[in-house]
Formats: structure tokens, C-alpha cells, sequence
């Protein structure tokens, strides 16, 4: 089952815990099963908070997931224990809000090196009449794509 389908094949959206699994999973080293990193990641989120059984493959599976029961989730103490591990695996190289960034493809100048790069501003159409461009401007107030800019040149 790939990570953002559902059993069907539907896309879904995972949940920013979800994603911190993702994200401390990709920290385990290479040539891990993925029942073994369940096993590790359940170990490891129960040491973060000090709980002395490791939470199971199988329930950190379902909280991978999202498989459990009908109105059933992850338990307070498994989200806190796993923010506490996220938070702690991605030390001080970044803030936990780049935990939960999206990633997404953009376009940009050749000489303009945007990669792995928070985009903070928002896309917004070019006001140029029939222009279906799309850009996120070097100020809040611009209006038009470099096409159409009255200042470009
Ligand atoms: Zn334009």
C-alpha cells in the first residue's frame, strides 16, 4: 500500500503525525523492513516519554497507517511521545513547522536557487487580461508575471 493511497488506491492526505513518522522513519538506517521500523519507532517514542513497554508494530503500525478500529486513534501519550522524537531527531538543523511543510514543485530563473527553500508568500494569477500565469511575487503588491510587468527589461 503506498503511503498516501488508501487501500482502494484513493489518495489521502496524511495527517503531520503521520508525517512525523515518515520523517523519523527515514532517519533508521537502510535495509530496514518496514515491521522493523514499526518495532523501532514504537521503542523509540515510549523511551521519549519515559513509558517503559515499547508501543507494538502493530498499534505503531495502525497509527501509520491510520488503520485502527472505527473511533479509535493513536493515544495522547503515543503523539506526545512521538512529537517529543520528531522534534528531537530533527535537532536544531530546523523548526518542527518544516515537519509539516508540503512539498511542492515550482518554476523559477536558472540562477535562482530555490530547492529545499520555505516559500512563505502565496501564488496569485497574473492581472494581465487572458494571462493564466501563476507567481509568487518579489513584493505583496505585484501584479503581473515577468511577461507582463510594465517594469520589465
Ligand atoms: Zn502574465
Amino acid at each position: 500500500m503506498k503511503l498516501d493511497q488508501n487501500a482502494r488506491g484513493t489518495p489521502v492526505e496524511r495527517s503531520i503525525h503521520q508525517k512525523m513518522m515518515d520523517f523519523v522513519i527515514e532517519t533508521y538506517p537502510g535495509g530496514f523492513s518496514l515491521r522493523k521500523s514499526f518495532q523501532r519507532l514504537g521503542r523509540d517514542i515510549a523511551r521519549t516519554t519515559g513509558r517503559k513497554a515499547p508501543w507494538s508494530p502493530s498499534y505503531t503500525a495502525n497509527a501509520y497507517y491510520g488503520t485502527f478500529a472505527k473511533g479509535r486513534s493513536a493515544s495522547s501519550e503515543f503523539i506526545k511521545g512521538l512529537e517529543a522524537l520528531a522534534a528531537r531527531v530533527e535537532g536544531a538543523k530546523a523548526p518542527a513547522f518544516l515537519l509539516a511543510a508540503r512539498i511542492a514543485q515550482v518554476q523559477t530563473w536558472q540562477d535562482n536557487d530555490l530547492q529545499g527553500a520555505f516559500v512563505m508568500g502565496a501564488a496569485k494569477q497574473c492581472a494581465y487580461p487572458g494571462c493564466s500565469v501563476m507567481f509568487v511575487g518579489t513584493v505583496p503588491w505585484r501584479k503581473f508575471c515577468p511577461e507582463h510587468s510594465p517594469f520589465k527589461g
